[in-house]
This record gives C-alpha cells, structure tokens and sequence, in this order.
C-alpha cells in the first residue's frame, strides 16, 4: 500500500517511519509512506496556505489551491487499476474505528490530508476529498495525530506487516468485543498470582476463559458493542448477569 501524507509539519511523521512495526513495513515494503509539505505547493513569495473566512469569525482557514495542486500533482500520473481513497482529517469526519481501518486496507493508496489552524476550505471537503475522519469526539490542533493513528491502525491489518509472534485477530475490537487480560512472568508478582487456568496447559479452556472474561470486560467497559456481537444462548445468559450485578452495584 502507498500512503501518501500532506501536512503542514512533515517533522511530525519522522519517528513514526522510522520505528517499529511501521519501520519494518517499510522495509518489507508493504507499505510506502511519502510525507509533503502543503507549503510546497504554494507559489507566492511569503508560501500562504491560509486565509481569512469570509463572513469574518477567528481564525484562519487553509486555502484550497495548494491542497488541490499537491493531491493532484502526487495522483499524476495514475494507474486508473488503483483503488485511490483521499481522505481528509477532520472532527467533522466519520469517527474512525477498528472496522473503518479494516476497510481502509482494501485501497492500493491512501491520501491523507491534515488540517490546520480552523480547517480547510469547504471545497477541500466537498471536490477533492471522499472519504472525511474523525479519530474522536474531541478537537485536535492539527490533523498530523489523527493521520498517525489512522496509518498505524491500517498499517498493522495489512497482511505480512505484524510478524507470527503478534496478531491483530484478538486484538480489542477485532471481533467486535475488548481483548480478554494478558499475562507474561512472572507467574506471582507482589503477590498478584497469574489466573492457574493460564498455566494449565489446556488450551480449550484456556479459550474458554478468554472469551468470557472478553464478554465480562466488554460487559462492563462497553455495554454497547455487545448489541452488534452474535453470542450464544449460554454467552447471552453471561452476559445478562454480569449487567444485572453492574446495575444492582450502582
Ligand atoms: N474548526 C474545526 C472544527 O470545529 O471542525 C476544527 C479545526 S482543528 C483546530 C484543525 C485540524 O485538526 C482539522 O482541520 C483536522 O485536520 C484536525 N483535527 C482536529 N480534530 C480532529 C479529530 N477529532 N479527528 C481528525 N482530525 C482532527
């Protein structure tokens, strides 16, 4: 996959390539990442990406034309078989989840535009942009951390980059629910002892224990993914006691 990042602060994305798992995506080249500075794009002397609003308010909003030239120029020339998405980082978005970046991994390239300052032109949104993300209900300064998020969370999904000892398929939210507790040694800990079930070798009910302490975490943390998860008769039963004691505590 080809991520390509348009930013005001190009700075911000150094440590992320060229760390971890990203780093070794990178090598493997299963992913290519290329980083431009909007700036570039500008052809005046003072290199303004940003104006006034019309219709007056605080503060500045970017201006469409080097946003525009930079995707159009880094889409140029294209390979019409690629499957292109051009997404633009905003609290106005669709709110990023596990299954939005699950998607995402579908696309050969991805654009990624980061805002600034009040935003950008309403053009941006509406031409040149399909696809708008919001990593949250909460207003970042610029769109440089919501394109992090959004390149790791995709980046992690693609086939190859995590290697056999770490796997996104259990991961919180993989399969709609929060990942069961992790343990590593030592077995006791200032007394806290691992659950014995983990050290029985038995990995059928090792499984088991998994998945409901997933239903039981899930149940109290985040009742609401549980309306889009298919359980059993049995995990339903669970995990109606568990919200039955939850409520009786309150
Ligand atoms: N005035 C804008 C609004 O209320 O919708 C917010 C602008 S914000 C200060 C500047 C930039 O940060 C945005 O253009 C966007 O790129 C980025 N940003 C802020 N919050 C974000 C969020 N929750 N998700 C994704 N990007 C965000």
């Amino acid at each position: 996959m080809r991520i390509d990042i348009l930013t005001l602060f190009p700075k911000m994305f150094e440590d992320f390539s060229s760390t971890g798992i990203f780093q070794r995506a990178i090598e493997n080249k299963l992913v290519e990442l290329n980083v431009y500075n909007i700036r570039d794009y500008t052809h005046d002397k003072h290199h303004v990406v940003d104006d006034y609003p019309y219709g007056g308010g605080a503060g500045m909003v970017m201006k469409p034309e080097p946003i525009f030239e930079a995707v159009e120029s880094i889409l140029q020339p294209n390979d019409k078989d690629e499957k292109v998405s051009v997404i633009l980082t905003t609290p106005r978005g669709r709110l990023f989840t596990q299954k939005i970046a699950d998607e995402l991994t579908q696309y050969d390239r991805l654009v990624i535009i980061c805002g600034h300052y009040e935003g950008v032109d309403e053009r941006i949104h509406r031409y040149l942009a399909n696809d708008e993300i919001s990593i949250g209900d909460y207003v970042l300064s610029g769109g440089e951390p919501a394109a992090t998020v959004i390149v790791d969370a995709v980046t992690r999904l693609i086939p190859g980059v995590l290697g056999s000892e770490e796997s996104a398929k259990d991961d919180s939210h993989s399969g709609g629910l929060l990942e069961y507790p992790q343990y590593t040694r030592p077995p006791v800990f200032r007394d806290w002892e691992v659950p014995e079930i983990l050290l029985s070798g038995n990995h059928g009910e090792i499984a088991r224990w998994r998945r409901e302490q997933s239903l039981i975490r899930t149940a109290e943390r985040r009742p609401e993914l549980l309306d889009k998860v298919e359980l059993s008769s049995k995990e339903i039963r669970l995990v109606n006691e568990k919200r039955k004691n939850l409520s009786e505590e309150e």
